[in-house]
């Protein structure tokens, strides 16, 4: 087992090279997609310290090469590697004319990687394609970036977390590393638990736009069971946090952050009060939304001081509130 990892891995590490290697020492490579990560304003250090890559054309440049170094066919489709053509088991290369952004593990190993068109404008291709579940790969269980943000995590006891690759790459080449990203998916209790280890404060930095907002929310409840501390930041209509950091500079992303983070309950109850409106119907479901936030989080004292919050600001008696939180509770019971 331990074996069959670890053979898992030197085959990422040698595609991981392979990639490296054609981003900067391939004519392809050095004509379409460095100039692509140039003109997204990554330096060469940020290239470096993400080890970013490209993908050539081709059927099966990656895979014959690496036949050719002594990798068996087995252990390249076991990596996740290639992808099958046809029902006669002959298979290609997954990855091909992208860039590639490869995913480590905690201790910075390559597990996995991502992958994405060079065009802005897919046409019938997705705009990013990442490795399937592999031996060493759960997706589930991996945040992008988490190794080269741990440290800092710890440090600045706060892990702001994002979408995307580009935001988490863009914000430390900005000098703010503690980021890492969900990669689109929706957040998981090993996610959660994950960060944990470094630290229990979250700042969640999702995309300023609807899609962004609704997995922000999500993600809330599952952040606040685990005993984290979370406040969320929304961005302006159609940015994100690699966008707006482009534009604004750091200071005053740091400053925009600082300003615009609002906790759990504060940020569900303006963006409900705009719902809701006056409809004293719609408002009482919202108000239950917001006290079922409430009751997820396992720190009595926590849960009451946000109970007269919420109180507070939606003029309501604290009796009341309660009430409906021990319903919860007796619900679970
Ligand atoms: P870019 O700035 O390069 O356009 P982004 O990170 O802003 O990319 P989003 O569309 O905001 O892209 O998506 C956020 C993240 O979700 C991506 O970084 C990627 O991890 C994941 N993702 C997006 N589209 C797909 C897809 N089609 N398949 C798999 N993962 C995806
Ligand atoms: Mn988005
Ligand atoms: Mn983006
Ligand atoms: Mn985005």
């Amino acid at each position: 087992r331990q074996n069959e990892r670890e053979s898992l891995l030197i085959m990422l590490e040698f595609a991981k090279e392979f990639f490296k290697k054609q981003l900067l020492d391939s004519e392809e490579g050095r004509s379409i997609a460095l100039p692509y990560f140039k003109e997204r304003g990554f330096s060469d250090a940020t290239i470096q310290a993400f080890d970013l890559g490209y993908s050539p054309e081709g059927w099966d440049v990656f895979l014959k090469t690496a036949l050719k170094q002594g990798f068996s066919q087995e252990i390249i489709e076991r990596a996740g590697l290639v992808t099958n053509k046809n029902d006669e088991g002959k298979v290609y290369d997954r990855f091909r004319n992208r860039v590639i952004f490869p995913i480590h593990s905690v201790a910075g190993k390559v597990i996995a990687f991502g992958a994405r068109i060079l065009k802005s404008d897919a046409k019938n291709q997705a705009k990013y394609l990442n490795s399937p579940e592999t031996e060493v790969y759960h997706k589930s269980a991996v945040l992008y970036g988490i190794a080269q943000a741990k440290n800092e995590i710890r440090q600045k006891d706060v892990c702001y977390l994002v979408e995307g690759y580009t935001d988490v790459i863009s914000l430390h080449q900005a000098g703010i590393k503690n980021v890492v990203a969900s990669s689109g998916t929706s957040l998981t209790i090993e996610q959660i638990k994950l960060i944990a280890r470094f630290t229990n404060h979250v700042t969640v930095l999702y995309d300023g736009d609807s899609a962004g907002i609704k997995a922000a929310l999500r993600g809330m409840d599952l952040i606040l069971e685990e005993g984290l501390q979370v406040n969320l930041v929304v961005f302006p209509e159609g940015q994100d946090p690699d966008s707006y950091v482009r534009s604004i500079g750091s200071e005053a992303f740091i400053e925009y952050i600082q300003k615009e983070a609002r906790d759990v309950i504060s940020f569900q109850a303006n963006l409900f009060m705009k719902e809701a409106g006056d409809d004293p119907f719609k408002k009482a479901e919202l108000i239950k939304e917001m006290v079922q936030s409430i009751s997820k989080i396992p720190d009595a004292i926590q849960r009451s001081l946000f109970i007269q919050k919420t109180s507070q600001m939606m003029r309501l008696e604290e009796d009341v509130l309660l009430a409906e939180m021990n319903k919860i509770h007796l619900k679970k019971m």
